[in-house]
């Protein structure tokens, strides 16, 4: 048995900035991670990070931006503290070497990003991503404390009211261990796979969000899918909001500037899930491409300008889709991107339960409440991520020796060993595929309550099916088979909490959006929903919303 005093799990933004505020506090630390630490989904993101640092700019307003983008479902006392702390996390990113874009006078280069009312989106070309998960992957270096990459969380163990630890498998040996912990952050990030079409990684299958379910953590808000506008059309790579904040135009078939009938103020610019439905009716009403798409023209800024802002685009778009994005439209879809739910947390990253702390992607607590604003994600990763590393710090410091038995090793790799040693049985692929087919078509950007029954029907059947999952690959080195199974059976849970959520939620706020309840019903709805595990599937409770200034008001872009 291995014991630690803080143990991380996922070495993204969110793991590496808890650890680093962990370890700053003297600690013992250690993190767990499924990838090498660079190869976190944080390294994917391209736009920006969001920070009022410009001189026309407020925090104020960017505060108001992401609680009217939020559709005011996010905690405005969450919101503030959010963005008080953005400068300061900006400045200390950069002052650990991470190289954002400038503009001529050397000051940070900024972006005009969806919903916000100022350019405000810091960037590095657009690789912001990789920029900060470097630099930060560099600072942590100096500091002392333990990595277990290419280790899989699988359970985490609750007793006696809380955290003893988790139980993990090494992919190099297959051999499952016990990590005791006095205190465990989740950062394990995204859940995007449980769609199929989605921008997020293959590796991005909310397994910490489901082991804190199992563990009896409350997951909030998981019906808040957010849908990318801007996704290549085969592939569903992203097209970061930066090409429309460049400048980026969109057009339908007729060769019409859509946007002026859904948001005639900001045009393209409006918020992702207004753009997104914006898209989806384009093409539901006939105006689409043949193939069911539309076009993001990027031709008029320039070659100059589109080589040297949106390098890695161009890449994109020339080697997955054969388009050059200097000579041709871009053909896009919406696809997955983000969730906006995950584990409750307050703002120090406390869960429901003691011991146990969550942060970034995997966490939901809420600051982007039925909406994210597109360059709040990174910004969040970090602030939140170096709350939860500091106050599972402090918990540390005086909770008593956590108490991790031979057994609860053993129970957790019980049903692993039982998939791999069944003869017959379902092949953990053919199971996923089911899954993302049913939550693509009955759970999309548009939800009615016949589709959401029907999905919640087939989503149970799949779960069904999954109870006989054979992994049919036997060794214990590198067994992607396996974990293949686990991923997939993590998402099928999370699948059904969306599911439930959104079938009871009787309103459209942000990226919910029910077609047989078009509006916003602040009476009923301005409530977080709470999923507890049950043998009978999820439970749910609401919670009430935090509230400061600002009145919930119609949106409008
Ligand atoms: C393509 C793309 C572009 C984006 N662009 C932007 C942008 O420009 N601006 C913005 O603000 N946001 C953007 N986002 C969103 C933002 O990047 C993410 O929300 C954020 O980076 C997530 O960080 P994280 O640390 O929570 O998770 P991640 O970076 O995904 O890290 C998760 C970690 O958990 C580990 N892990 C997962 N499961 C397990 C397990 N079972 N056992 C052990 N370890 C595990 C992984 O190894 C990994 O280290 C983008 C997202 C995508 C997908």
């Amino acid at each position: 048995m291995r014991h630690h005093e803080v143990l991380v799990v996922g070495a993204g933004l969110a793991g590496q900035r808890a650890a680093l505020a962990a370890v700053e506090a003297r600690r013992d630390v250690a993190i767990i991670s499924k990838l090498h630490p660079l190869r976190s989904h944080s390294g994917a993101a391209q736009g920006g990070i969001n920070a009022a640092v410009g001189k026309e700019d407020s925090i104020d307003t960017h505060i108001y931006d992401t609680v009217k983008g939020s559709d005011y479902l996010g905690d405005q006392d969450a919101i503030e503290f959010f963005c008080r702390e953005a400068g300061p996390t900006v400045v200390e990113m950069e002052h650990y070497g991470t190289i954002f874009s400038r503009a001529e006078d050397g000051s940070l280069a900024r972006r005009p990003f969806g919903g916000q009312g100022f350019p405000r989106t810091i960037y590095a070309a657009d690789r912001t991503g990789l920029a900060l998960l470097q630099a930060l992957w560099e600072r942590l270096g100096t500091e002392r404390f333990t990595l277990y990459q290419e280790w899989d969380l699988t359970q985490i163990v609750v007793r006696e009211g809380r955290v003893q630890g988790v139980v993990a498998f090494d992919r190099r040996t297959g051999q499952f261990e016990g990590i005791a912990a006095k205190s465990v952050v989740i950062a394990t990030g995204p859940a995007g796979r449980i769609y199929g079409r989605t921008t997020n990684a293959h590796t991005c299958t909310g397994d910490g969000i489901a082991a804190a379910y199992d563990a009896g953590a409350l997951i909030k808000d998981l019906e808040f899918v957010q849908f990318h506008p801007t996704a290549l059309l085969e592939s569903g790579i992203l097209i970061t909001e930066g090409a429309r904040g460049e400048g980026g135009i969109l057009k339908n078939a007729l060769g019409e500037r859509f946007m002026g009938k859904y948001a005639p103020h900001v045009l393209d610019l409006a918020s992702r899930d207004v753009v997104s439905r914006a898209i989806v009716t384009e093409v539901r009403e006939g105006r689409g491409f043949p193939g069911d798409f539309v076009h993001l023209e990027l031709m008029h800024l320039g070659k100059e300008r589109i080589e040297t802002r949106l390098q890695e685009i161009c890449d994109f778009c020339r080697n997955f889709a054969g388009v050059d994005p200097v000579v041709n439209p871009i053909p896009i879809f919406p696809a997955q991107h983000y969730m906006m739910g995950g584990v409750g947390t307050n703002i120090r990253g406390e869960t429901n339960i003691a011991g146990l702390y969550a942060a970034g992607e995997a966490a939901c607590v809420s600051i982007h409440g039925a909406n994210r604003l597109g360059g709040n994600s990174l910004l969040e990763t970090l602030v939140f991520g170096k709350q939860a590393g500091l106050a599972a710090a402090t918990y540390a410091a005086s909770a008593s020796a956590p108490q991790l038995n031979d057994s609860d090793v053993a129970d957790a790799e019980a049903p692993v060993r039982r998939m791999m040693s069944r003869t017959d049985g379902e092949d953990p692929q053919a199971i996923r595929t089911a899954m993302q087919r049913t939550m693509d078509q009955y759970v999309g950007i548009y939800r009615t309550e016949s589709d959401l029954l029907e999905g919640l029907r087939q989503i149970r059947a799949i779960q069904k099916r999954f109870e006989q999952v054979r992994v049919v690959d036997r060794s214990n080195v590198y067994n992607l088979n396996l974990t293949d199974a686990l991923e997939t059976g993590h998402m099928l849970e999370l699948a059904e909490v969306i599911v439930v959520g959104a079938f009871a939620r009787t309103e459209s706020r942000g990226a919910h959006s029910r077609v047989d309840y078009p509006s916003r019903d602040d009476a009923h709805w301005m409530r977080h929903t709470l999923a507890r595990k049950t043998p009978d599937g999820p439970n749910l409770t609401y919670a009430p919303v935090g509230y400061t200034r600002w009145e919930p008001k119609e949106r409008v872009y």
